[in-house]
């Protein structure tokens, strides 16, 4: 590490000489200390480069301080090759621009920050695309893949990234812009490089013949071997050497990538998928061989833990089911997807046939799930490619742990290999759980691990064992250790054991030429530090110099369900609350973020929205849990938690919930954000603003009675901007409009039947619904409340409106946003103590704000108000759920007539996280001839009063701006439904359009 002087001045020249965000502060360098794997190496400091120039400012001003230089593009890697004691260098923000594509000839150029899904929504438009199809797509970077050599599960018909890599710029580290690409091509220096490469490679030429595993997934040390290619697939298709393949797989140590130009594949116009279904593990690892005749696209591996974790996740368990099998035996015991694609399906079919009957010859009769469609396919997919995330889902201190992972070995040998390292495993009292690429002999395997435990039964101890055993075993099948994820610190001092001295020495030589200053990202592939070093471990053990340790802490809200411990061979976890944390919980819950990236994802869903906007780490739900992490484990001093760079790091999260979703081990930052506030504001104390808008529930009904008065900020020149001043709500924005009328003053109790009539229904077997009008829809859009009271009583429901005399039942969502928790839960007490009877008794409690009616079957839960919350919860639906839900048990009748516009959707984000967007859409499919079209965006930006803020009005507008607003826009003259309070709002200051509830629309249809 620099010395405090060189970190210093290399901070200031960055400052001063470059036009990109320098990041050298203790948060940031915290940031970016991780990738996917399970080290943690504080960087230097951070480069977010805005221009090309920066990077080659930036390479040149390191060499001169003597600070080293890691390139970085999404961060996923598993095996530690993106953390560094470096500058590091962040692509993926600003270097991130297609700089060419010719769909003739079928190539790309790329910057290294592109990331692929980016580039291949692009290609789509000319039917090409770029086929080395990692799971993390939405996330790597095209730099990253590079650098890692990485491959996808179609890598059998399409090789790994250096059989689609046609050429590279790169800076060496003397600032020379080299090309590499093809012999014919180079220039001097590249070609006087090629000659030492060649010349190199000559001299070892035995050594290279007999130590180079001959299998397709190899991509452990420097491809030496680019002259005489040894692995199963030449390196070109026209046997030439094109010298851009030295740097893949390098990881960053040769060269820093500048840009790349990439080989395009025809997208297939045509895919049927084939489900094996097999009665024993050993059975499905020893017909890969046989399937790998048939020429498929990929053959793919999910076991039966796997198909277990899927079925036990309600968004995979319709996926899964359908593809498997059942026999009198049970289920089968692992299955493969093996896939052929074309440009003609029907062309296609026979191969399914074939499959059958290979299958048959097998032994297995009737065992293929055949998928000709699209659809299932696609979702099937989806579960396999989310393999590694759902298994990550494990709750307590052992963890599956990514070392040996990889290990790629010839077919014929993957039953007897797979077999073999399950009985080492069983040795050290573990158990893994196999996936992934049986076409190419590289399953994924990661056996559970404690690695803060220290000792002979600790995490690092056994990882050791194991992965010599492991070695052995690749060793005797004659496989490759390293097969698809790098090596990186957990595998780079391998490299020798594979490959041998002098081939080790050759390596050292090849880096010795293009980086003599030894800048590029030291300590990985030459001269790496031991895998089971444990200082270098994000949970350090006991015995490492800084073991991890988390801090006492009192959580302000119940995180006992993540305060477990598991059994590394059953996965059971021990009750909640017995884990052991200090925090009660709140640690091991921000520790389930194992770093994958998939929150910056950009294409669908709606995790997340205050890094779409910015494309700061900072801002991601990855950045907020690893602050979070160091915050509560005291790595960014004492009393970081009331830290400003923590609040900043929360500030733009908008509590959307789409990481409680979509992150897929259950990182939910929006419950975090409230407990941090709680205990930011425990000791800041809370602003005029947070009591203004928190306490909105207790005042509403008074404020109500002035409705004029109040309603005059939106009408006098000047309010507005005083508000502005003196609260903080943005002048740009107006307020919601205040009314005497409210719910509770203008509804006939005449026309809803009381409690007690209420329950009397229900135990009759009658048809009844409880009704909780919120704050937002009882003070300001009483019409809606109304609404949803006549859609029900129409379709011959007895409606109980929920209320109290003297002001109304709060769920306490304003007070949870504001980190007001006591407040909170003293709301939701009332509430659900109001509720708990008509709960019991089987009444829906049917509400129309999700944000307020999905705080019961949320937060509510955690807020320790016992059983009666949850049963409470379990009786929760919103408006369009109980309807979804009648409608299938066919209680629900409406007659509608049909509505004269097409139909725009926007979903609440909280509606998403529960799942409930599909209800609404069922509701909207009653209207006759109504086709209602869900707008894919993430969150309006609105987020309860997270868009009134002054502060936050430039992000919410951009969040708007980024799908729903343009969406709304372009559909000019259709009805858009909006269930949420602040996304009507923001429609309707963005767009200028009135959005509505659907109980508004469907009452408007009433027959
Ligand atoms: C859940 C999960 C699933 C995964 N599935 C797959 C899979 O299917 N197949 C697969 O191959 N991998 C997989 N990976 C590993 C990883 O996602 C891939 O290797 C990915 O390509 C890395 O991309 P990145 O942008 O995150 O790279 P990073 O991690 O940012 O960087 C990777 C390496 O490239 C170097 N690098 C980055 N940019 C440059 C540059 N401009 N110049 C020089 N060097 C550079 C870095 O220094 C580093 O050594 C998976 C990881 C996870 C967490
Ligand atoms: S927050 Fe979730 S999605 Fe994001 S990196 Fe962490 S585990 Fe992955
Ligand atoms: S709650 Fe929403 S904004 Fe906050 S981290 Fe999660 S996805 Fe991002």
């Amino acid at each position: 590490m620099p010395s405090n002087e060189v970190s210093a001045l290399l901070e200031r020249r960055l400052r001063a000489q470059t036009q990109g965000e320098v990041l050298f502060d203790a948060a940031s360098r915290g940031r970016y200390a991780t990738d996917a794997s399970i080290y943690q190496i504080e960087p230097v400091g951070v480069l977010v480069p805005r221009t090309e120039a920066d990077i080659a400012l930036a390479i040149d001003i390191a060499r001169d301080l003597k600070v080293p230089v890691l390139a970085r593009g999404g961060g996923t890697s598993q095996c530690g090759q993106t953390v560094g004691a470096a500058l590091v260098i962040d692509n993926s923000k600003h270097i991130r621009r297609v700089l060419d594509v010719d769909p003739g000839q079928r190539t790309a150029t790329v910057q290294p920050g592109v990331v692929l899904d980016q580039l291949n929504a692009q290609l789509k438009t000319h039917g090409l695309w770029y086929p080395v199809d990692v799971s993390t797509g939405a996330q790597a970077t095209l730099g990253g893949m590079a650098g890692n050599n990485s491959c996808g599960s179609r890598s059998i018909a399409y090789g790994n990234m250096v059989h689609n890599v046609l050429g590279a710029s790169a800076w060496l580290s003397d600032g020379a812009l080299v090309d590499f690409g093809p012999l014919a091509t180079l220039g001097t220096r590249a070609a006087a490089i090629a000659a030492f490469v060649r010349d190199l490679a000559a001299r070892h030429r035995a050594d290279i013949q007999a130590r180079w595993p001959r299998v397709l997934r190899r991509v452990g040390g420097y491809n030496l071997d680019i002259f005489q290619s040894q692995g199963e697939r030449p390196y070109t298709s026209d046997g030439g050497v094109n010298l851009a393949h030295l740097l893949i797989g390098a990881e960053g140590t040769l060269a820093y990538t500048r840009s790349l130009t990439l080989k395009l594949a025809e997208l297939p116009r045509a895919r049927v998928l084939g489900v094996v279904n097999f009665p024993t593990f050993h059975a499905a690892m020893d017909a890969a061989q046989h399937l790998v005749k048939l020429g498929p696209t990929a053959v793919e591996l999910i076991d039966r833990t796997m198909i277990d974790l899927a079925l036990a996740n309600p968004a995979f368990r319709p996926t899964i089911a359908s593809a498997l099998i059942q026999s009198p035996a049970g289920g089968p015991a692992a299955i493969l997807l093996v896939e052929f694609c074309g440009s003609d399906r029907n062309a296609l079919l026979p191969r399914l046939k074939d499959l059958v009957a290979v299958m048959g010859e097998l032994g297995l009769p009737d065992s293929v799930v055949q998928m000709p469609d699209d659809a299932p396919q696609r979702n099937l997919w989806e579960v396999r490619k989310a393999g590694l995330n759902i298994m990550m889902s494990l709750k307590g201190d052992g963890k599956p742990v990514s070392f040996v992972e990889d290990c790629a070995v010839p077919l014929e040998h993957l039953a007897d290999y797979t077999d073999a390292l399950t009985a080492v495993f069983a040795r050290h009292g573990t158990r893994g759980t196999w996936y992934a690429h049986a076409s190419v002999g590289t399953l994924h395997v990661r056996p559970i691990l404690d690695m803060r435990r220290g000792g002979p039964e600790g995490g690092a101890a056994k990882m050791r064992a194991i992965a010599e055993e492991a070695a052995e075993l690749v060793r005797r099948y004659k496989g490759a250790f390293s097969g698809e994820h790098g090596d990186g610190l957990c595998r780079g001092e391998w490299i020798q054991w594979q490959f041998g001295a002098a081939i080790g020495e050759a390596f050292r030589a090849i880096k010795r030429e293009l980086d003599p200053a030894g800048l590029f990202n030291p300590g990985k592939i030459i001269d790496p530090p031991k895998m089971d070093d444990g200082s270098l471990f994000r949970f350090a053990p006991a015995g490492a110099p800084r073991p991890y340790r988390t801090i006492p802490l009192r959580p302000a809200l119940d995180w006992s369900a993540w305060n477990v411990q598991n059994d590394p061979v059953t996965e059971r976890t021990s009750a909640p609350g017995t884990g052991g944390d200090t925090t009660g919980g709140f640690a091991k819950a921000v520790e389930m973020c194992n770093n994958n990236g998939h929150c910056r994802k950009f294409d669908a869903g709606t995790m997340c929205p205050s890094y779409r906007v910015t494309r700061d780490e900072q801002h991601l739900t990855r950045g907020r849990a690893n602050l979070l992490r160091l915050a509560l484990s005291g790595q960014l001093g004492p009393d970081a938690l009331a830290s400003d760079a923590l609040y900043q790091s929360m500030d733009l999260c908008v509590s959307c919930k789409g990481c409680k979703r979509e992150c897929p081990t259950g990182v939910d930052m929006a419950r975090m954000k409230v407990e941090f506030l709680a205990q930011f504001k425990a000791r800041h104390g809370h602003s005029l603003q947070d009591r203004l808008l928190a306490g909105l529930p207790d005042y509403a009904h008074l404020a109500s009675r002035f409705s004029r008065l109040i309603n005059l900020r939106d009408a006098v020149p000047g309010a507005a901007w005083l508000s502005e001043k003196v609260l903080g709500l943005s002048a740009r924005r107006e307020l919601p409009k205040w009314r005497a009328d409210t719910f509770w003053r203008s509804v006939d109790p005449a026309g809803f039947a009381s409690r007690d009539d209420a329950l009397a229904v229900a135990r009759a077997g009658g048809k009844v619904a409880a009704l909780f009008v919120d704050t937002f829809n009882g003070t300001f859009e009483v019409e809606n409340a109304l609404a949803a009271a006549r859609v029900l009583k129409a379709a011959g429901y007895t409606v109980h409106a929920v209320t109290k005399s003297k002001g109304h039942f709060c769920c306490g969502r304003t007070y949870l946003a504001g980190g007001m928790v006591d407040q909170a839960r003293a709301k939701a007490a009332a509430l659900v103590d109001e509720l708990l009877p008509l709960a019991r008794a089987g009444v829906a409690v049917v509400g129309l704000e999700p944000a307020c009616l999905l705080t019961l079957r949320d937060e509510a839960l955690v807020m320790g108000l016992g059983e009666g919350a949850e049963i409470v919860a379990g009786r929760a639906l919103l408006f369009e759920e109980f309807i979804a839900g009648e409608l299938k048990a066919g209680r629900f009748g409406l007659k509608l007539t049909a509505a004269d516009a097409p139909i725009l959707l926007h979903g609440h984000c909280h509606q998403k996280a529960f799942g409930a967007v599909d209800a609404i859409m069922d509701v909207l499919r009653l209207i006759p001839g109504a086709r209602p079209e869900l707008i894919e965006s993430s969150c309006c930006g609105m987020a309860g009063s997270f868009g009134y803020a002054a502060s936050h009005y430039a992000v919410s507008i951009r969040m708007a701006e980024l799908a729903l607003l343009p969406a709304v826009r372009r559909q000019r003259d259709a009805i858009v439904v909006a269930d949420g309070t602040s996304c009507r709002s923001q429609i309707a200051h963005g767009a200028q359009r009135q959005a509505i509830h659907v109980a508004r629309l469907l009452e408007r249809l009433l027959a």
